[in-house]
């Protein structure tokens, strides 16, 4: 737990989020700013800063995380749909907790 970490207030309830799916380690809310119809962040309830400071001890916890995404994906009606992991100010991280944007719906999304 980080006191200053928004994500940290999510998971302590501190701050209150549209979370959809919760277990011990891992919970799930739709993105405040959603870029697409369907926009969701898959975040560890572990204060993780990001990608870059995971090791071999987050392996499961990372392969949990992104095997959640097709399953969560589904259930909020998505047939395909994008991920993206931000890591670090120069790629364009915000929020200093690890997290998977999960989104999609609506128009194709540009290719990159
Ligand atoms: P980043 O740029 O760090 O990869 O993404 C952070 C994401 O968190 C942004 O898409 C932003 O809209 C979202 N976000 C920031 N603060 C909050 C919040 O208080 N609640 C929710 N649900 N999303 C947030
Ligand atoms: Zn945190």
């Amino acid at each position: 737990m980080s006191t200053d970490c928004i994500f940290c207030k999510i998971a302590s309830n501190d701050i209150p989020a549209k979370k959809f799916y919760e277990d011990e380690e891992v919970m799930v809310f739709h993105d405040i700013r959603p870029i697409a119809p369907v926009h969701f962040l898959i975040v560890p309830k572990e204060h993780v800063v990001s990608l870059a400071e995971c090791d071999t001890k987050h392996q499961a916890l990372l392969g949990k995380m992104l095997l959640l995404a097709p399953k969560l994906a589904s259930e909020q009606g998505l047939k395909g749909f994008r991920t993206m992991i931000n890591t670090g100010a120069e790629g364009g991280q915000e929020v200093f907790h690890l997290h998977v944007h999960v989104f999609g719906g609506g128009d194709t999304l540009p290719k990159v």
